[in-house]
């Protein structure tokens, strides 16, 4: 087996910086080097990639990086294979940001390899459930791959800044086994490991024209340095997205590296 090295990836990286309404955006970095960084977001759980196969270490079967299907975003949005997941890189940074059409880095998800890393069921799901204390009110969160722990940091991080609890509270909800709206797939509140805020702030795409089909109008009402908190323990902002939801912050370690590594601060 031949796992892929950090150095062959990392070191071959070529970036391609696109300007989106003052923002510059990285939009390239090779595949090997993605995956060396989703390995290492999840170290207990990935050992590597292997013959066009993730690796894992539960000793079930290998998942396919690649399903060898050309499919349009929208494809990829319902049956996202790992290639597709990291397929577009996550602008970090708390700045004022548009999404162009179908930018969604981080929409895109593996449900595979979600259940894999989580648990396949809600049942299994739950037994790795903990209880976090998020500004007075007892949120339920997965313990597993640092989840409870990171948003346990950026809870006290934030805390140290009264004026955005009105934002932060009362918590519009983490873990719930559900489908998306409107889509097949699962939503990552499924697996314990996304916080939604208080939604008497929230804006959503299926609400701003996208539900009739039309062009979506991008609306966000929560300051960005509650932004620049969560990214910096690991979790990725839904406002970031073409198809936006603004209360809605998952765990995606993985992103945040390869946007690191891509060079995506994106604030300037
Ligand atoms: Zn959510």
């Amino acid at each position: 087996m031949r796992h892929v090295r950090a150095s062959a990836g990392l070191g071959a990286a070529v970036l391609l910086l696109l300007t989106f309404a003052g923002v510059a955006v990285a939009t390239e970095l090779p595949l090997a080097a993605r995956l060396e960084l989703l390995a290492g977001a999840y170290p207990d759980a990935i050992a590597g990639a292997s013959d066009g196969h993730l690796v894992l270490r539960d000793g079930g079967a290998a998942l396919p990086i690649d399903d060898g299907r050309k499919k349009t975003h929208a494809q990829k949005l319902a049956a996202g294979d790992i290639e597709d997941s990291l397929s577009q890189i996550y602008p970090l940074g708390a700045c004022d940001m548009r999404p162009p059409l179908d930018f969604d880095p981080g929409r895109i998800r593996n449900e595979a390899l979600l259940k894999r890393l989580y648990g396949g069921s809600a049942d299994t799901v739950a037994r790795d459930l903990v209880a976090i204390d998020w500004f007075g009110e007892r949120l339920r969160v997965t313990s597993r791959h640092g989840v409870a722990k990171a948003l346990q940091a950026v809870a006290a991080e934030l805390a140290s800044s009264p004026k955005l609890k009105r934002y932060l509270i009362p918590s519009a909800g983490t873990f719930n086994w559900r489908t998306i709206a409107g889509a097949r797939t699962l939503s990552v509140h499924s697996f314990g490991a996304a916080i939604d805020l208080n939604t008497g702030f929230a804006d959503y795409w299926r609400w701003a024209g996208g539900a009739k089909g039309r062009a979506v109008q991008y609306r966000n009402r929560y300051p960005l340095e509650i932004v620049g908190v969560f990214e910096k323990h690991g979790f990725i902002w839904g406002g970031r997205w073409y198809h936006f939801d603004t209360m809605h912050f998952e765990y995606r370690p993985e992103l945040i590296a390869i946007a690191r590594q891509a060079g995506a601060s994106t604030c300037r």
